[in-house]
C-alpha cells in the first residue's frame, strides 16, 4: 500500500505540486470547496474583507477590442469620456467624505498610442502622457487623504517606477495565459496588449520592482479549464520568484448586449466555484482571494463556501464602470450574507498586512497616509 499521501490530503495541508493542480481540476467541485474552506478558515480566519473604494475612470480610450468589453471607446465614439483634473478632484473629496479609503485608478490600455486629440488633451493639461496624468491624479488622491491604487493595463518598468512612490499597490489581470483566446475568432484576437507574454513581463518587472501587486484569472472566455490551471500556476510562480502578488482576482465574465460576446453563454455558478477553490488550494496562503460579489449578485454564499476571503473593492460613491449594470451591494446586505455563513465582513487597505511588514515594497512616503487610514479603520 503507498504511504504517499492523497492529492486531496496535499491539497488540505497547503499549495499542491504543478502536476496536482492539473488533477485537482478534474476533481468534484463539492471537495475542492471543501478542502479550499479549510485552507481559507486556517489562514484568514471568519473574516472576508472588503476595500471601501471610488473608481475613477481616467479614461475610456483603449487600443485594445477584446469582444467581450463594453467599457472602451474610440474617439468620437457616444460615451467617451476622459476625466479633467477638476471632475477628478471633485471625485476625490466626495469619496473621502464618503469614507472611501481606496482611490482606483482605472483606465484602458496605452491610449496615447493610438489617439491623437487625447495626446493633445493631455499636454492642454500639462502632461506629456497618460503616466503623467496618473502620477498626478495619484498625489492629489494622497493629499484628499486616500490610498491610490492603479491599474493602467500595460506599463513599462519606467511608468512604474514613477508610479510607485505614489501608489500602495498597481494592478493588472493576467486574465489568461492560452495564446490561444489570441487567435482570429476569439476574444484576445483584436487586443495586442491582452498577449500572455506582455502581461507575464509587466507582472514580473513589477516583481523586480518591489511592488504589491493585484492579478486575476477572467473565468468563461473561451478557456478551458486546463489553460485557468495554467494561469493560476504561472500567478504562482510570479509570486513565488518575487513575493509581491497580494492578491489574486477571480473574475466571471458578464455578457454585455452591445458586444461581440453579447450572446455567449456566462459561466454557472458551480464553473465559478470550482475556480475560486483551485485557485485557494494552487496558491499559496498569504496570497488573497477575492471574487467581485457585484457579478455574482445570487451567489455571495457559493463564493464564501468556495473559499474566497475578500470581496475586493466596493464603492459607496461611484458604479462599476466595467460592468454598469451590475451594481456594488449594499453593505448591509452583504455583511448580512457573511454573518449568516459565520464571517464578520471589516474594511481593509488596498495594501495587504505583508508588503507593509517587508523592506522595500511600499515608498517610506507613503506610510503616514497608511497609518492614519489604519488606525481609521481599526476604530469602531
Ligand atoms: S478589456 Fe481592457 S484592454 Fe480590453 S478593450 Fe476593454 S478596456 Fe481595452
Amino acid at each position: 500500500m503507498s504511504s504517499r499521501p492523497s492529492i486531496l490530503e496535499s491539497a488540505r495541508v497547503g499549495p499542491v505540486t504543478e502536476p496536482a493542480a492539473y488533477q485537482l481540476s478534474a476533481m468534484d467541485t463539492g471537495a475542492l470547496c471543501e478542502l479550499a474552506r479549510e485552507r481559507r478558515d486556517r489562514a484568514w480566519g471568519k473574516t472576508l474583507t472588503y476595500s471601501p473604494k471610488v473608481f475613477l475612470p481616467i479614461t475610456n480610450l483603449c487600443r485594445n477590442r477584446c469582444d467581450y468589453c463594453s467599457f472602451r471607446r474610440s474617439p468620437g465614439d457616444p460615451g467617451e469620456w476622459t476625466m479633467s483634473p477638476v471632475e477628478v478632484r471633485d471625485w476625490l473629496h466626495r469619496a473621502r467624505d464618503r469614507g472611501c479609503v481606496e482611490a482606483l485608478f482605472c483606465l484602458g490600455d496605452t491610449p496615447e498610442t493610438g489617439f491623437r486629440d487625447y495626446r493633445a488633451l493631455l499636454r492642454s493639461w500639462g502632461h506629456q502622457q497618460t503616466v503623467d496624468y496618473l502620477r498626478w491624479a495619484a498625489e492629489e488622491a494622497l493629499a484628499a487623504g486616500l490610498l491610490p491604487h492603479t491599474n493602467a493595463g500595460i506599463l513599462s518598468r519606467k511608468d512604474m517606477i514613477a508610479l510607485k512612490p505614489v501608489n500602495v499597490s498597481l494592478g493588472l489581470m493576467l486574465e489568461n495565459v492560452s495564446e490561444r483566446l489570441c487567435e482570429k475568432g476569439m476574444p484576445h484576437h483584436r487586443a495586442p496588449d491582452k498577449r500572455p507574454a506582455k502581461r507575464i513581463e509587466m507582472t514580473r518587472q513589477a516583481g523586480e520592482l518591489r511592488i504589491p501587486f493585484t492579478s486575476g484569472i477572467l473565468v468563461g472566455i473561451g478557456e478551458t479549464l486546463e489553460e485557468r490551471v495554467d494561469t493560476i500556476l504561472a500567478i504562482r510562480r510570479l509570486h513565488r520568484a518575487y513575493g509581491h502578488i497580494g492578491e489574486v482576482i477571480v473574475q466571471n465574465f458578464r455578457s454585455h448586449p452591445e458586444t461581440p460576446m453579447g450572446h455567449s453563454r456566462e459561466p454557472s455558478a458551480d464553473g465559478l466555484a470550482a475556480t475560486v477553490a483551485l485557485t485557494r488550494l494552487i496558491l499559496d496562503d498569504e496570497v488573497s482571494v477575492q471574487a467581485p460579489p457585484n457579478l455574482n449578485p445570487a451567489s455571495t454564499a457559493t463564493l464564501i463556501h468556495a473559499g474566497i476571503n475578500d470581496f475586493g473593492g466596493i464603492s459607496p460613491v461611484s458604479p462599476d464602470y466595467i460592468n454598469p449594470q451590475h451594481p456594488w451591494p449594499y453593505l448591509e446586505r452583504l455583511r448580512e450574507a457573511c454573518a449568516a455563513e459565520g464571517f464578520r465582513l471589516e474594511p481593509r487597505l488596498p495594501v495587504y498586512p505583508q508588503h507593509l511588514e517587508a523592506h522595500g515594497f511600499v515608498d517610506s512616503s507613503l506610510r503616514p497616509s497608511i497609518d492614519r487610514l489604519q488606525m481609521e479603520l481599526a476604530t469602531p
